[in-house]
């Protein structure tokens, strides 16, 4: 299949890996943003094809992952009310709240469903004109379009049931939070191609430039993940060598432009404005979200049901806030599959398709037993 097998060519993997060998001198920390970019990593294997010196490390692009404990709470207490219909993404059924998730919410009797894109909740408020329709609306600049269009419909409608939950984050201000933390031990950062493909690469030329650190955007498939860590090799070697400025590069050119999509980016300001965002784990990060406009404040479910701040504490033995700044491995905590699984999940890494937690119990923890 085009724009895929080749993309998964083992004679086009091994290939990059010898030459990233051969290119490597020294020691180098790189951090793929993406959860998806971390299961092909540990899927295909493709940190054990790359030399000792070369460590990867996961990033927080998880979205389910980094979507608060508040906002699980917030979602599964209007799921429990009678007058509410509770649509969310599958991922974020089994997502651990404070003290439950949406699927025991869903077994007590809640009308928690499903929804393949947000404006299936839209046709479902239609439907449904004596229940009010709650979409819980998270996600990376990928998803916010879709997201922003179900508001936009529904307002266009003039839709009186529909309002949303949401919790969107961006992931340029993420990275500028890793960068300029003490902890922090990265060197080049591979940008996840999804998100580029909404936004373009325009918006990682500041952080190149500010931190001057390499960034790469790069895709999902085995040889994209190993194209990518060539190219940063490329230009950390070269600039060992030789000095020079850092640069952001493009492996993921036939999704990804350097203006993006910007229809999508159009409707995405029309009903979102940036705001401060709280990160599951990792806490407040300044202007790494989006929040609805106040022309669309009758859709904010927040404002709508009067829900207030809340302030939960994560669960002390999850180290998820690490995992996902790369500052420990899935493995390093104490009940990684023990008492966390993906059946009996403790933090929200191990839950979702994207969680690097997950990615590690799915692929190494036969590896990690012996
Ligand atoms: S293994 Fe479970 S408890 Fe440990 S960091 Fe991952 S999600 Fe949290």
């Amino acid at each position: 299949m085009k724009y895929l097998d080749e993309y998964r060519d083992h004679r086009i993997a091994r290939a990059l890996a010898a030459e990233i060998v051969q290119r490597t001198t020294r020691p180098w920390v790189l951090m793929e943003i993406c959860g998806g970019q971390t299961h092909t990593i540990m899927r295909y294997g493709i940190d054990e094809l790359l030399p000792r010196e070369i460590e990867l490390v996961h990033g927080p692009g998880c979205p389910v992952c980094v979507t608060p404990l508040e906002t699980v709470d917030k979602a599964i207490a209007l799921a429990l009310r009678p007058d509410v219909i509770l649509v969310s993404y599958g991922d974020m059924l089994r997502v651990p709240g404070s003290s439950s998730d949406l699927l025991r919410a869903k077994a007590q009797g809640a009308d928690v469903r499903i929804a393949y894109s947000p404006t299936e909740a839209v046709k479902i408020a239609r439907s449904n004109p004596d229940r009010k329709v709650v979409f819980l609306a998270i996600g990376f600049e990928t998803t916010a379009p879709a997201n922003a269009m179900a508001a936009w419909q529904a307002r266009r409608e003039g839709l009186t049931n529909f309002s949303m939950l949401v919790s969107h984050v961006l992931v340029p201000p993420a990275i500028r939070a890793l960068m300029v933390s003490q902890t922090n031990r990265v060197q080049g950062f591979i940008a996840p191609g999804h998100v580029c493909t909404v936004v373009g690469c325009k918006d990682y030329e500041d952080l190149v430039r500010d931190f001057c650190i390499p960034i790469v955007v790069g895709g999902f498939e085995p040889v994209d993940i190993l194209e990518a860590v060539l190219m940063l090799v490329r230009q950390l070697e070269a600039r060992q060598l030789e000095g020079g400025e850092a640069r952001l590069e493009n492996q993921y050119v036939r999704s990804v432009s350097y203006q993006g999509n910007l229809p999508a980016q159009q409707i995405m300001a029309e009903v979102f404005e940036v705001a401060d965002q709280k990160w599951r784990g990792i806490g407040p990060i300044p202007q790494s979200g989006f929040r609805l406009r106040e022309e669309y404040a009758a859709y904010n479910a927040d404002r709508v049901f009067d829900l207030g701040e809340m302030t939960v504490d994560e669960p002390a033995e999850c180290i998820s806030a690490q995992v996902l700044q790369g500052l420990k491995k899935p493995t390093d905590c104490p009940v990684f599959g023990m008492r966390c699984t993906p059946e009996n999940p403790l933090g929200a890494p191990m839950v979702s398709s994207e969680g690097a937690c997950a990615a590690y119990y799915h692929y190494r923890r036969h590896a990690v037993a012996k």
